[in-house]
């Protein structure tokens, strides 16, 4: 089968490589599209452990069921044919956390597309027997490629749920990619009175503008002026109630709390770069504010369906999210255009 195999930072090449065989208590999936996550951009640039050459990465995926290994069959209700999409956080489904429906937090947690899990920039993805409940099956009508948005967009909604909005807020969201925008657009759904967007790339501010218009949405470039200040002003000099950071910055996640209104809520959501992982904490801004910092990460089942319903809706608009479909031998392009923030959601059909 063709595949994108990862050879080392920036070298990916398009190979002909052995199918691999449905694992007897998994399936096998064929892969029809695949997006590009802002965790496979970066280990595109930066490399990562756990995707040591050569590899297949790729994890935000759709397809049809291929085959079903017989140690299968009882554990899963997908059958050949269907068309399905894969959530990619693992969860054992045994341990403290999944039985109280937070699978996110797994003490086993793994990720699809990392080894052992080789990905879906492929014809064909392995889907191993703990990634069989996250088979989801697919309404007839939902294209593949949106089909992709739900495994990024449930990760949205959870931190957009641990940010707890409330009528009114004015709420900071710091990085417009597809999960800011999105969380943006979640924000303002759930009673947000004024949803600032930050951003540093002005095409991808544009971009952002151009799906969520202009009803409550202010749109502040970070690299025109201070952003802090901006949105000081904006909000009387007080600060948001609900600020969340949707990129990988530690100077993003600093400036959080110096914008913050006091018993403000912020949610760090972006993992910061494994080189980088501190920051300059100033935590009087929590003792004479009272505020709170928290994170999120990934996403439990109840946020998936939610995901799925509202891309499939059109409550999310899939189609103006995905900014680029290429195909597999344009993979180096799409992550290009991730670093160049030319784009939005970039998919892969192999
Ligand atoms: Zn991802
Ligand atoms: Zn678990």
């Amino acid at each position: 089968m063709r595949a994108a195999v990862l050879y080392g930072v920036e070298d990916v090449r398009i190979e002909e490589v052995p199918k691999p065989e449905c694992p007897r208590d998994g399936l096998l999936l064929k892969v029809v599209a695949c997006g590009i996550c802002g965790t496979d951009a970066r280990t595109y640039f930066n490399g990562d452990e756990r995707a040591k050459p050569p590899w297949i990465l790729g994890h935000e995926v759709a397809g049809v069921v291929a085959e079903i290994g017989p140690e299968a069959r009882q554990e899963t209700d997908v059958r050949e044919g269907d068309r399905v999409h894969v959530i990619s956080t693992l969860a054992c489904g045994r341990c403290e956390y999944c039985r109280m429906g937070l699978e996110n937090l797994c003490v086993e947690r793994g990720l699809l597309g990392y080894w052992p899990h080789p990905g879906g920039y492929a014809e064909y993805m392995p889907i191993a027997r703990v990634a069989l409940r996250n088979v989801m099956k697919l309404p007839d009508d939902l294209p593949f490629e949106h089909a992709t948005l739900i495994d990024p967009f449930s990760d949205a909604l959870n931190g957009v749920e641990r940010l707890q909005v409330e009528l009114g807020d004015t709420v900071v969201v710091i990085g417009a990619g597809p999960i800011g925008t999105l969380q943006a657009q979640v924000a303002r759904a759930r009673g947000a009175f004024q949803v600032i967007l930050v951003e540093i790339n002005e095409q991808r501010l544009a971009r952002s503008r151009s799906i969520l218009g202009e009803d409550r949405m202010v749109y502040l470039s970070s690299g025109a002026g201070d952003t802090v200040e901006a949105v000081l002003s904006l909000t009387g000099g007080k600060g948001a109630e609900r600020i969340i950071v949707a990129c990988s910055s530690g100077q993003a996640q600093e400036d959080a709390l110096r914008m913050a209104k006091k018993r403000a809520r912020i949610v760090y959501f972006g993992g910061l770069p494994k080189g980088k992982p501190t920051i300059q904490f100033a935590s009087n801004y929590l003792h004479y504010g009272e505020i709170e910092v928290t994170g999120a990460y990934a996403s439990n089942y109840k946020q998936q369906y939610q995901a799925l319903a509202m891309i499939h809706s059109g409550v999310i608009e899939a189609a103006k999210y995905i900014t680029h479909i290429l195909p597999l031998a344009e993979i180096a392009q799409g992550f290009e255009h991730i670093r160049r923030g030319e784009s939005l959601k970039v998919v892969i059909k192999p």
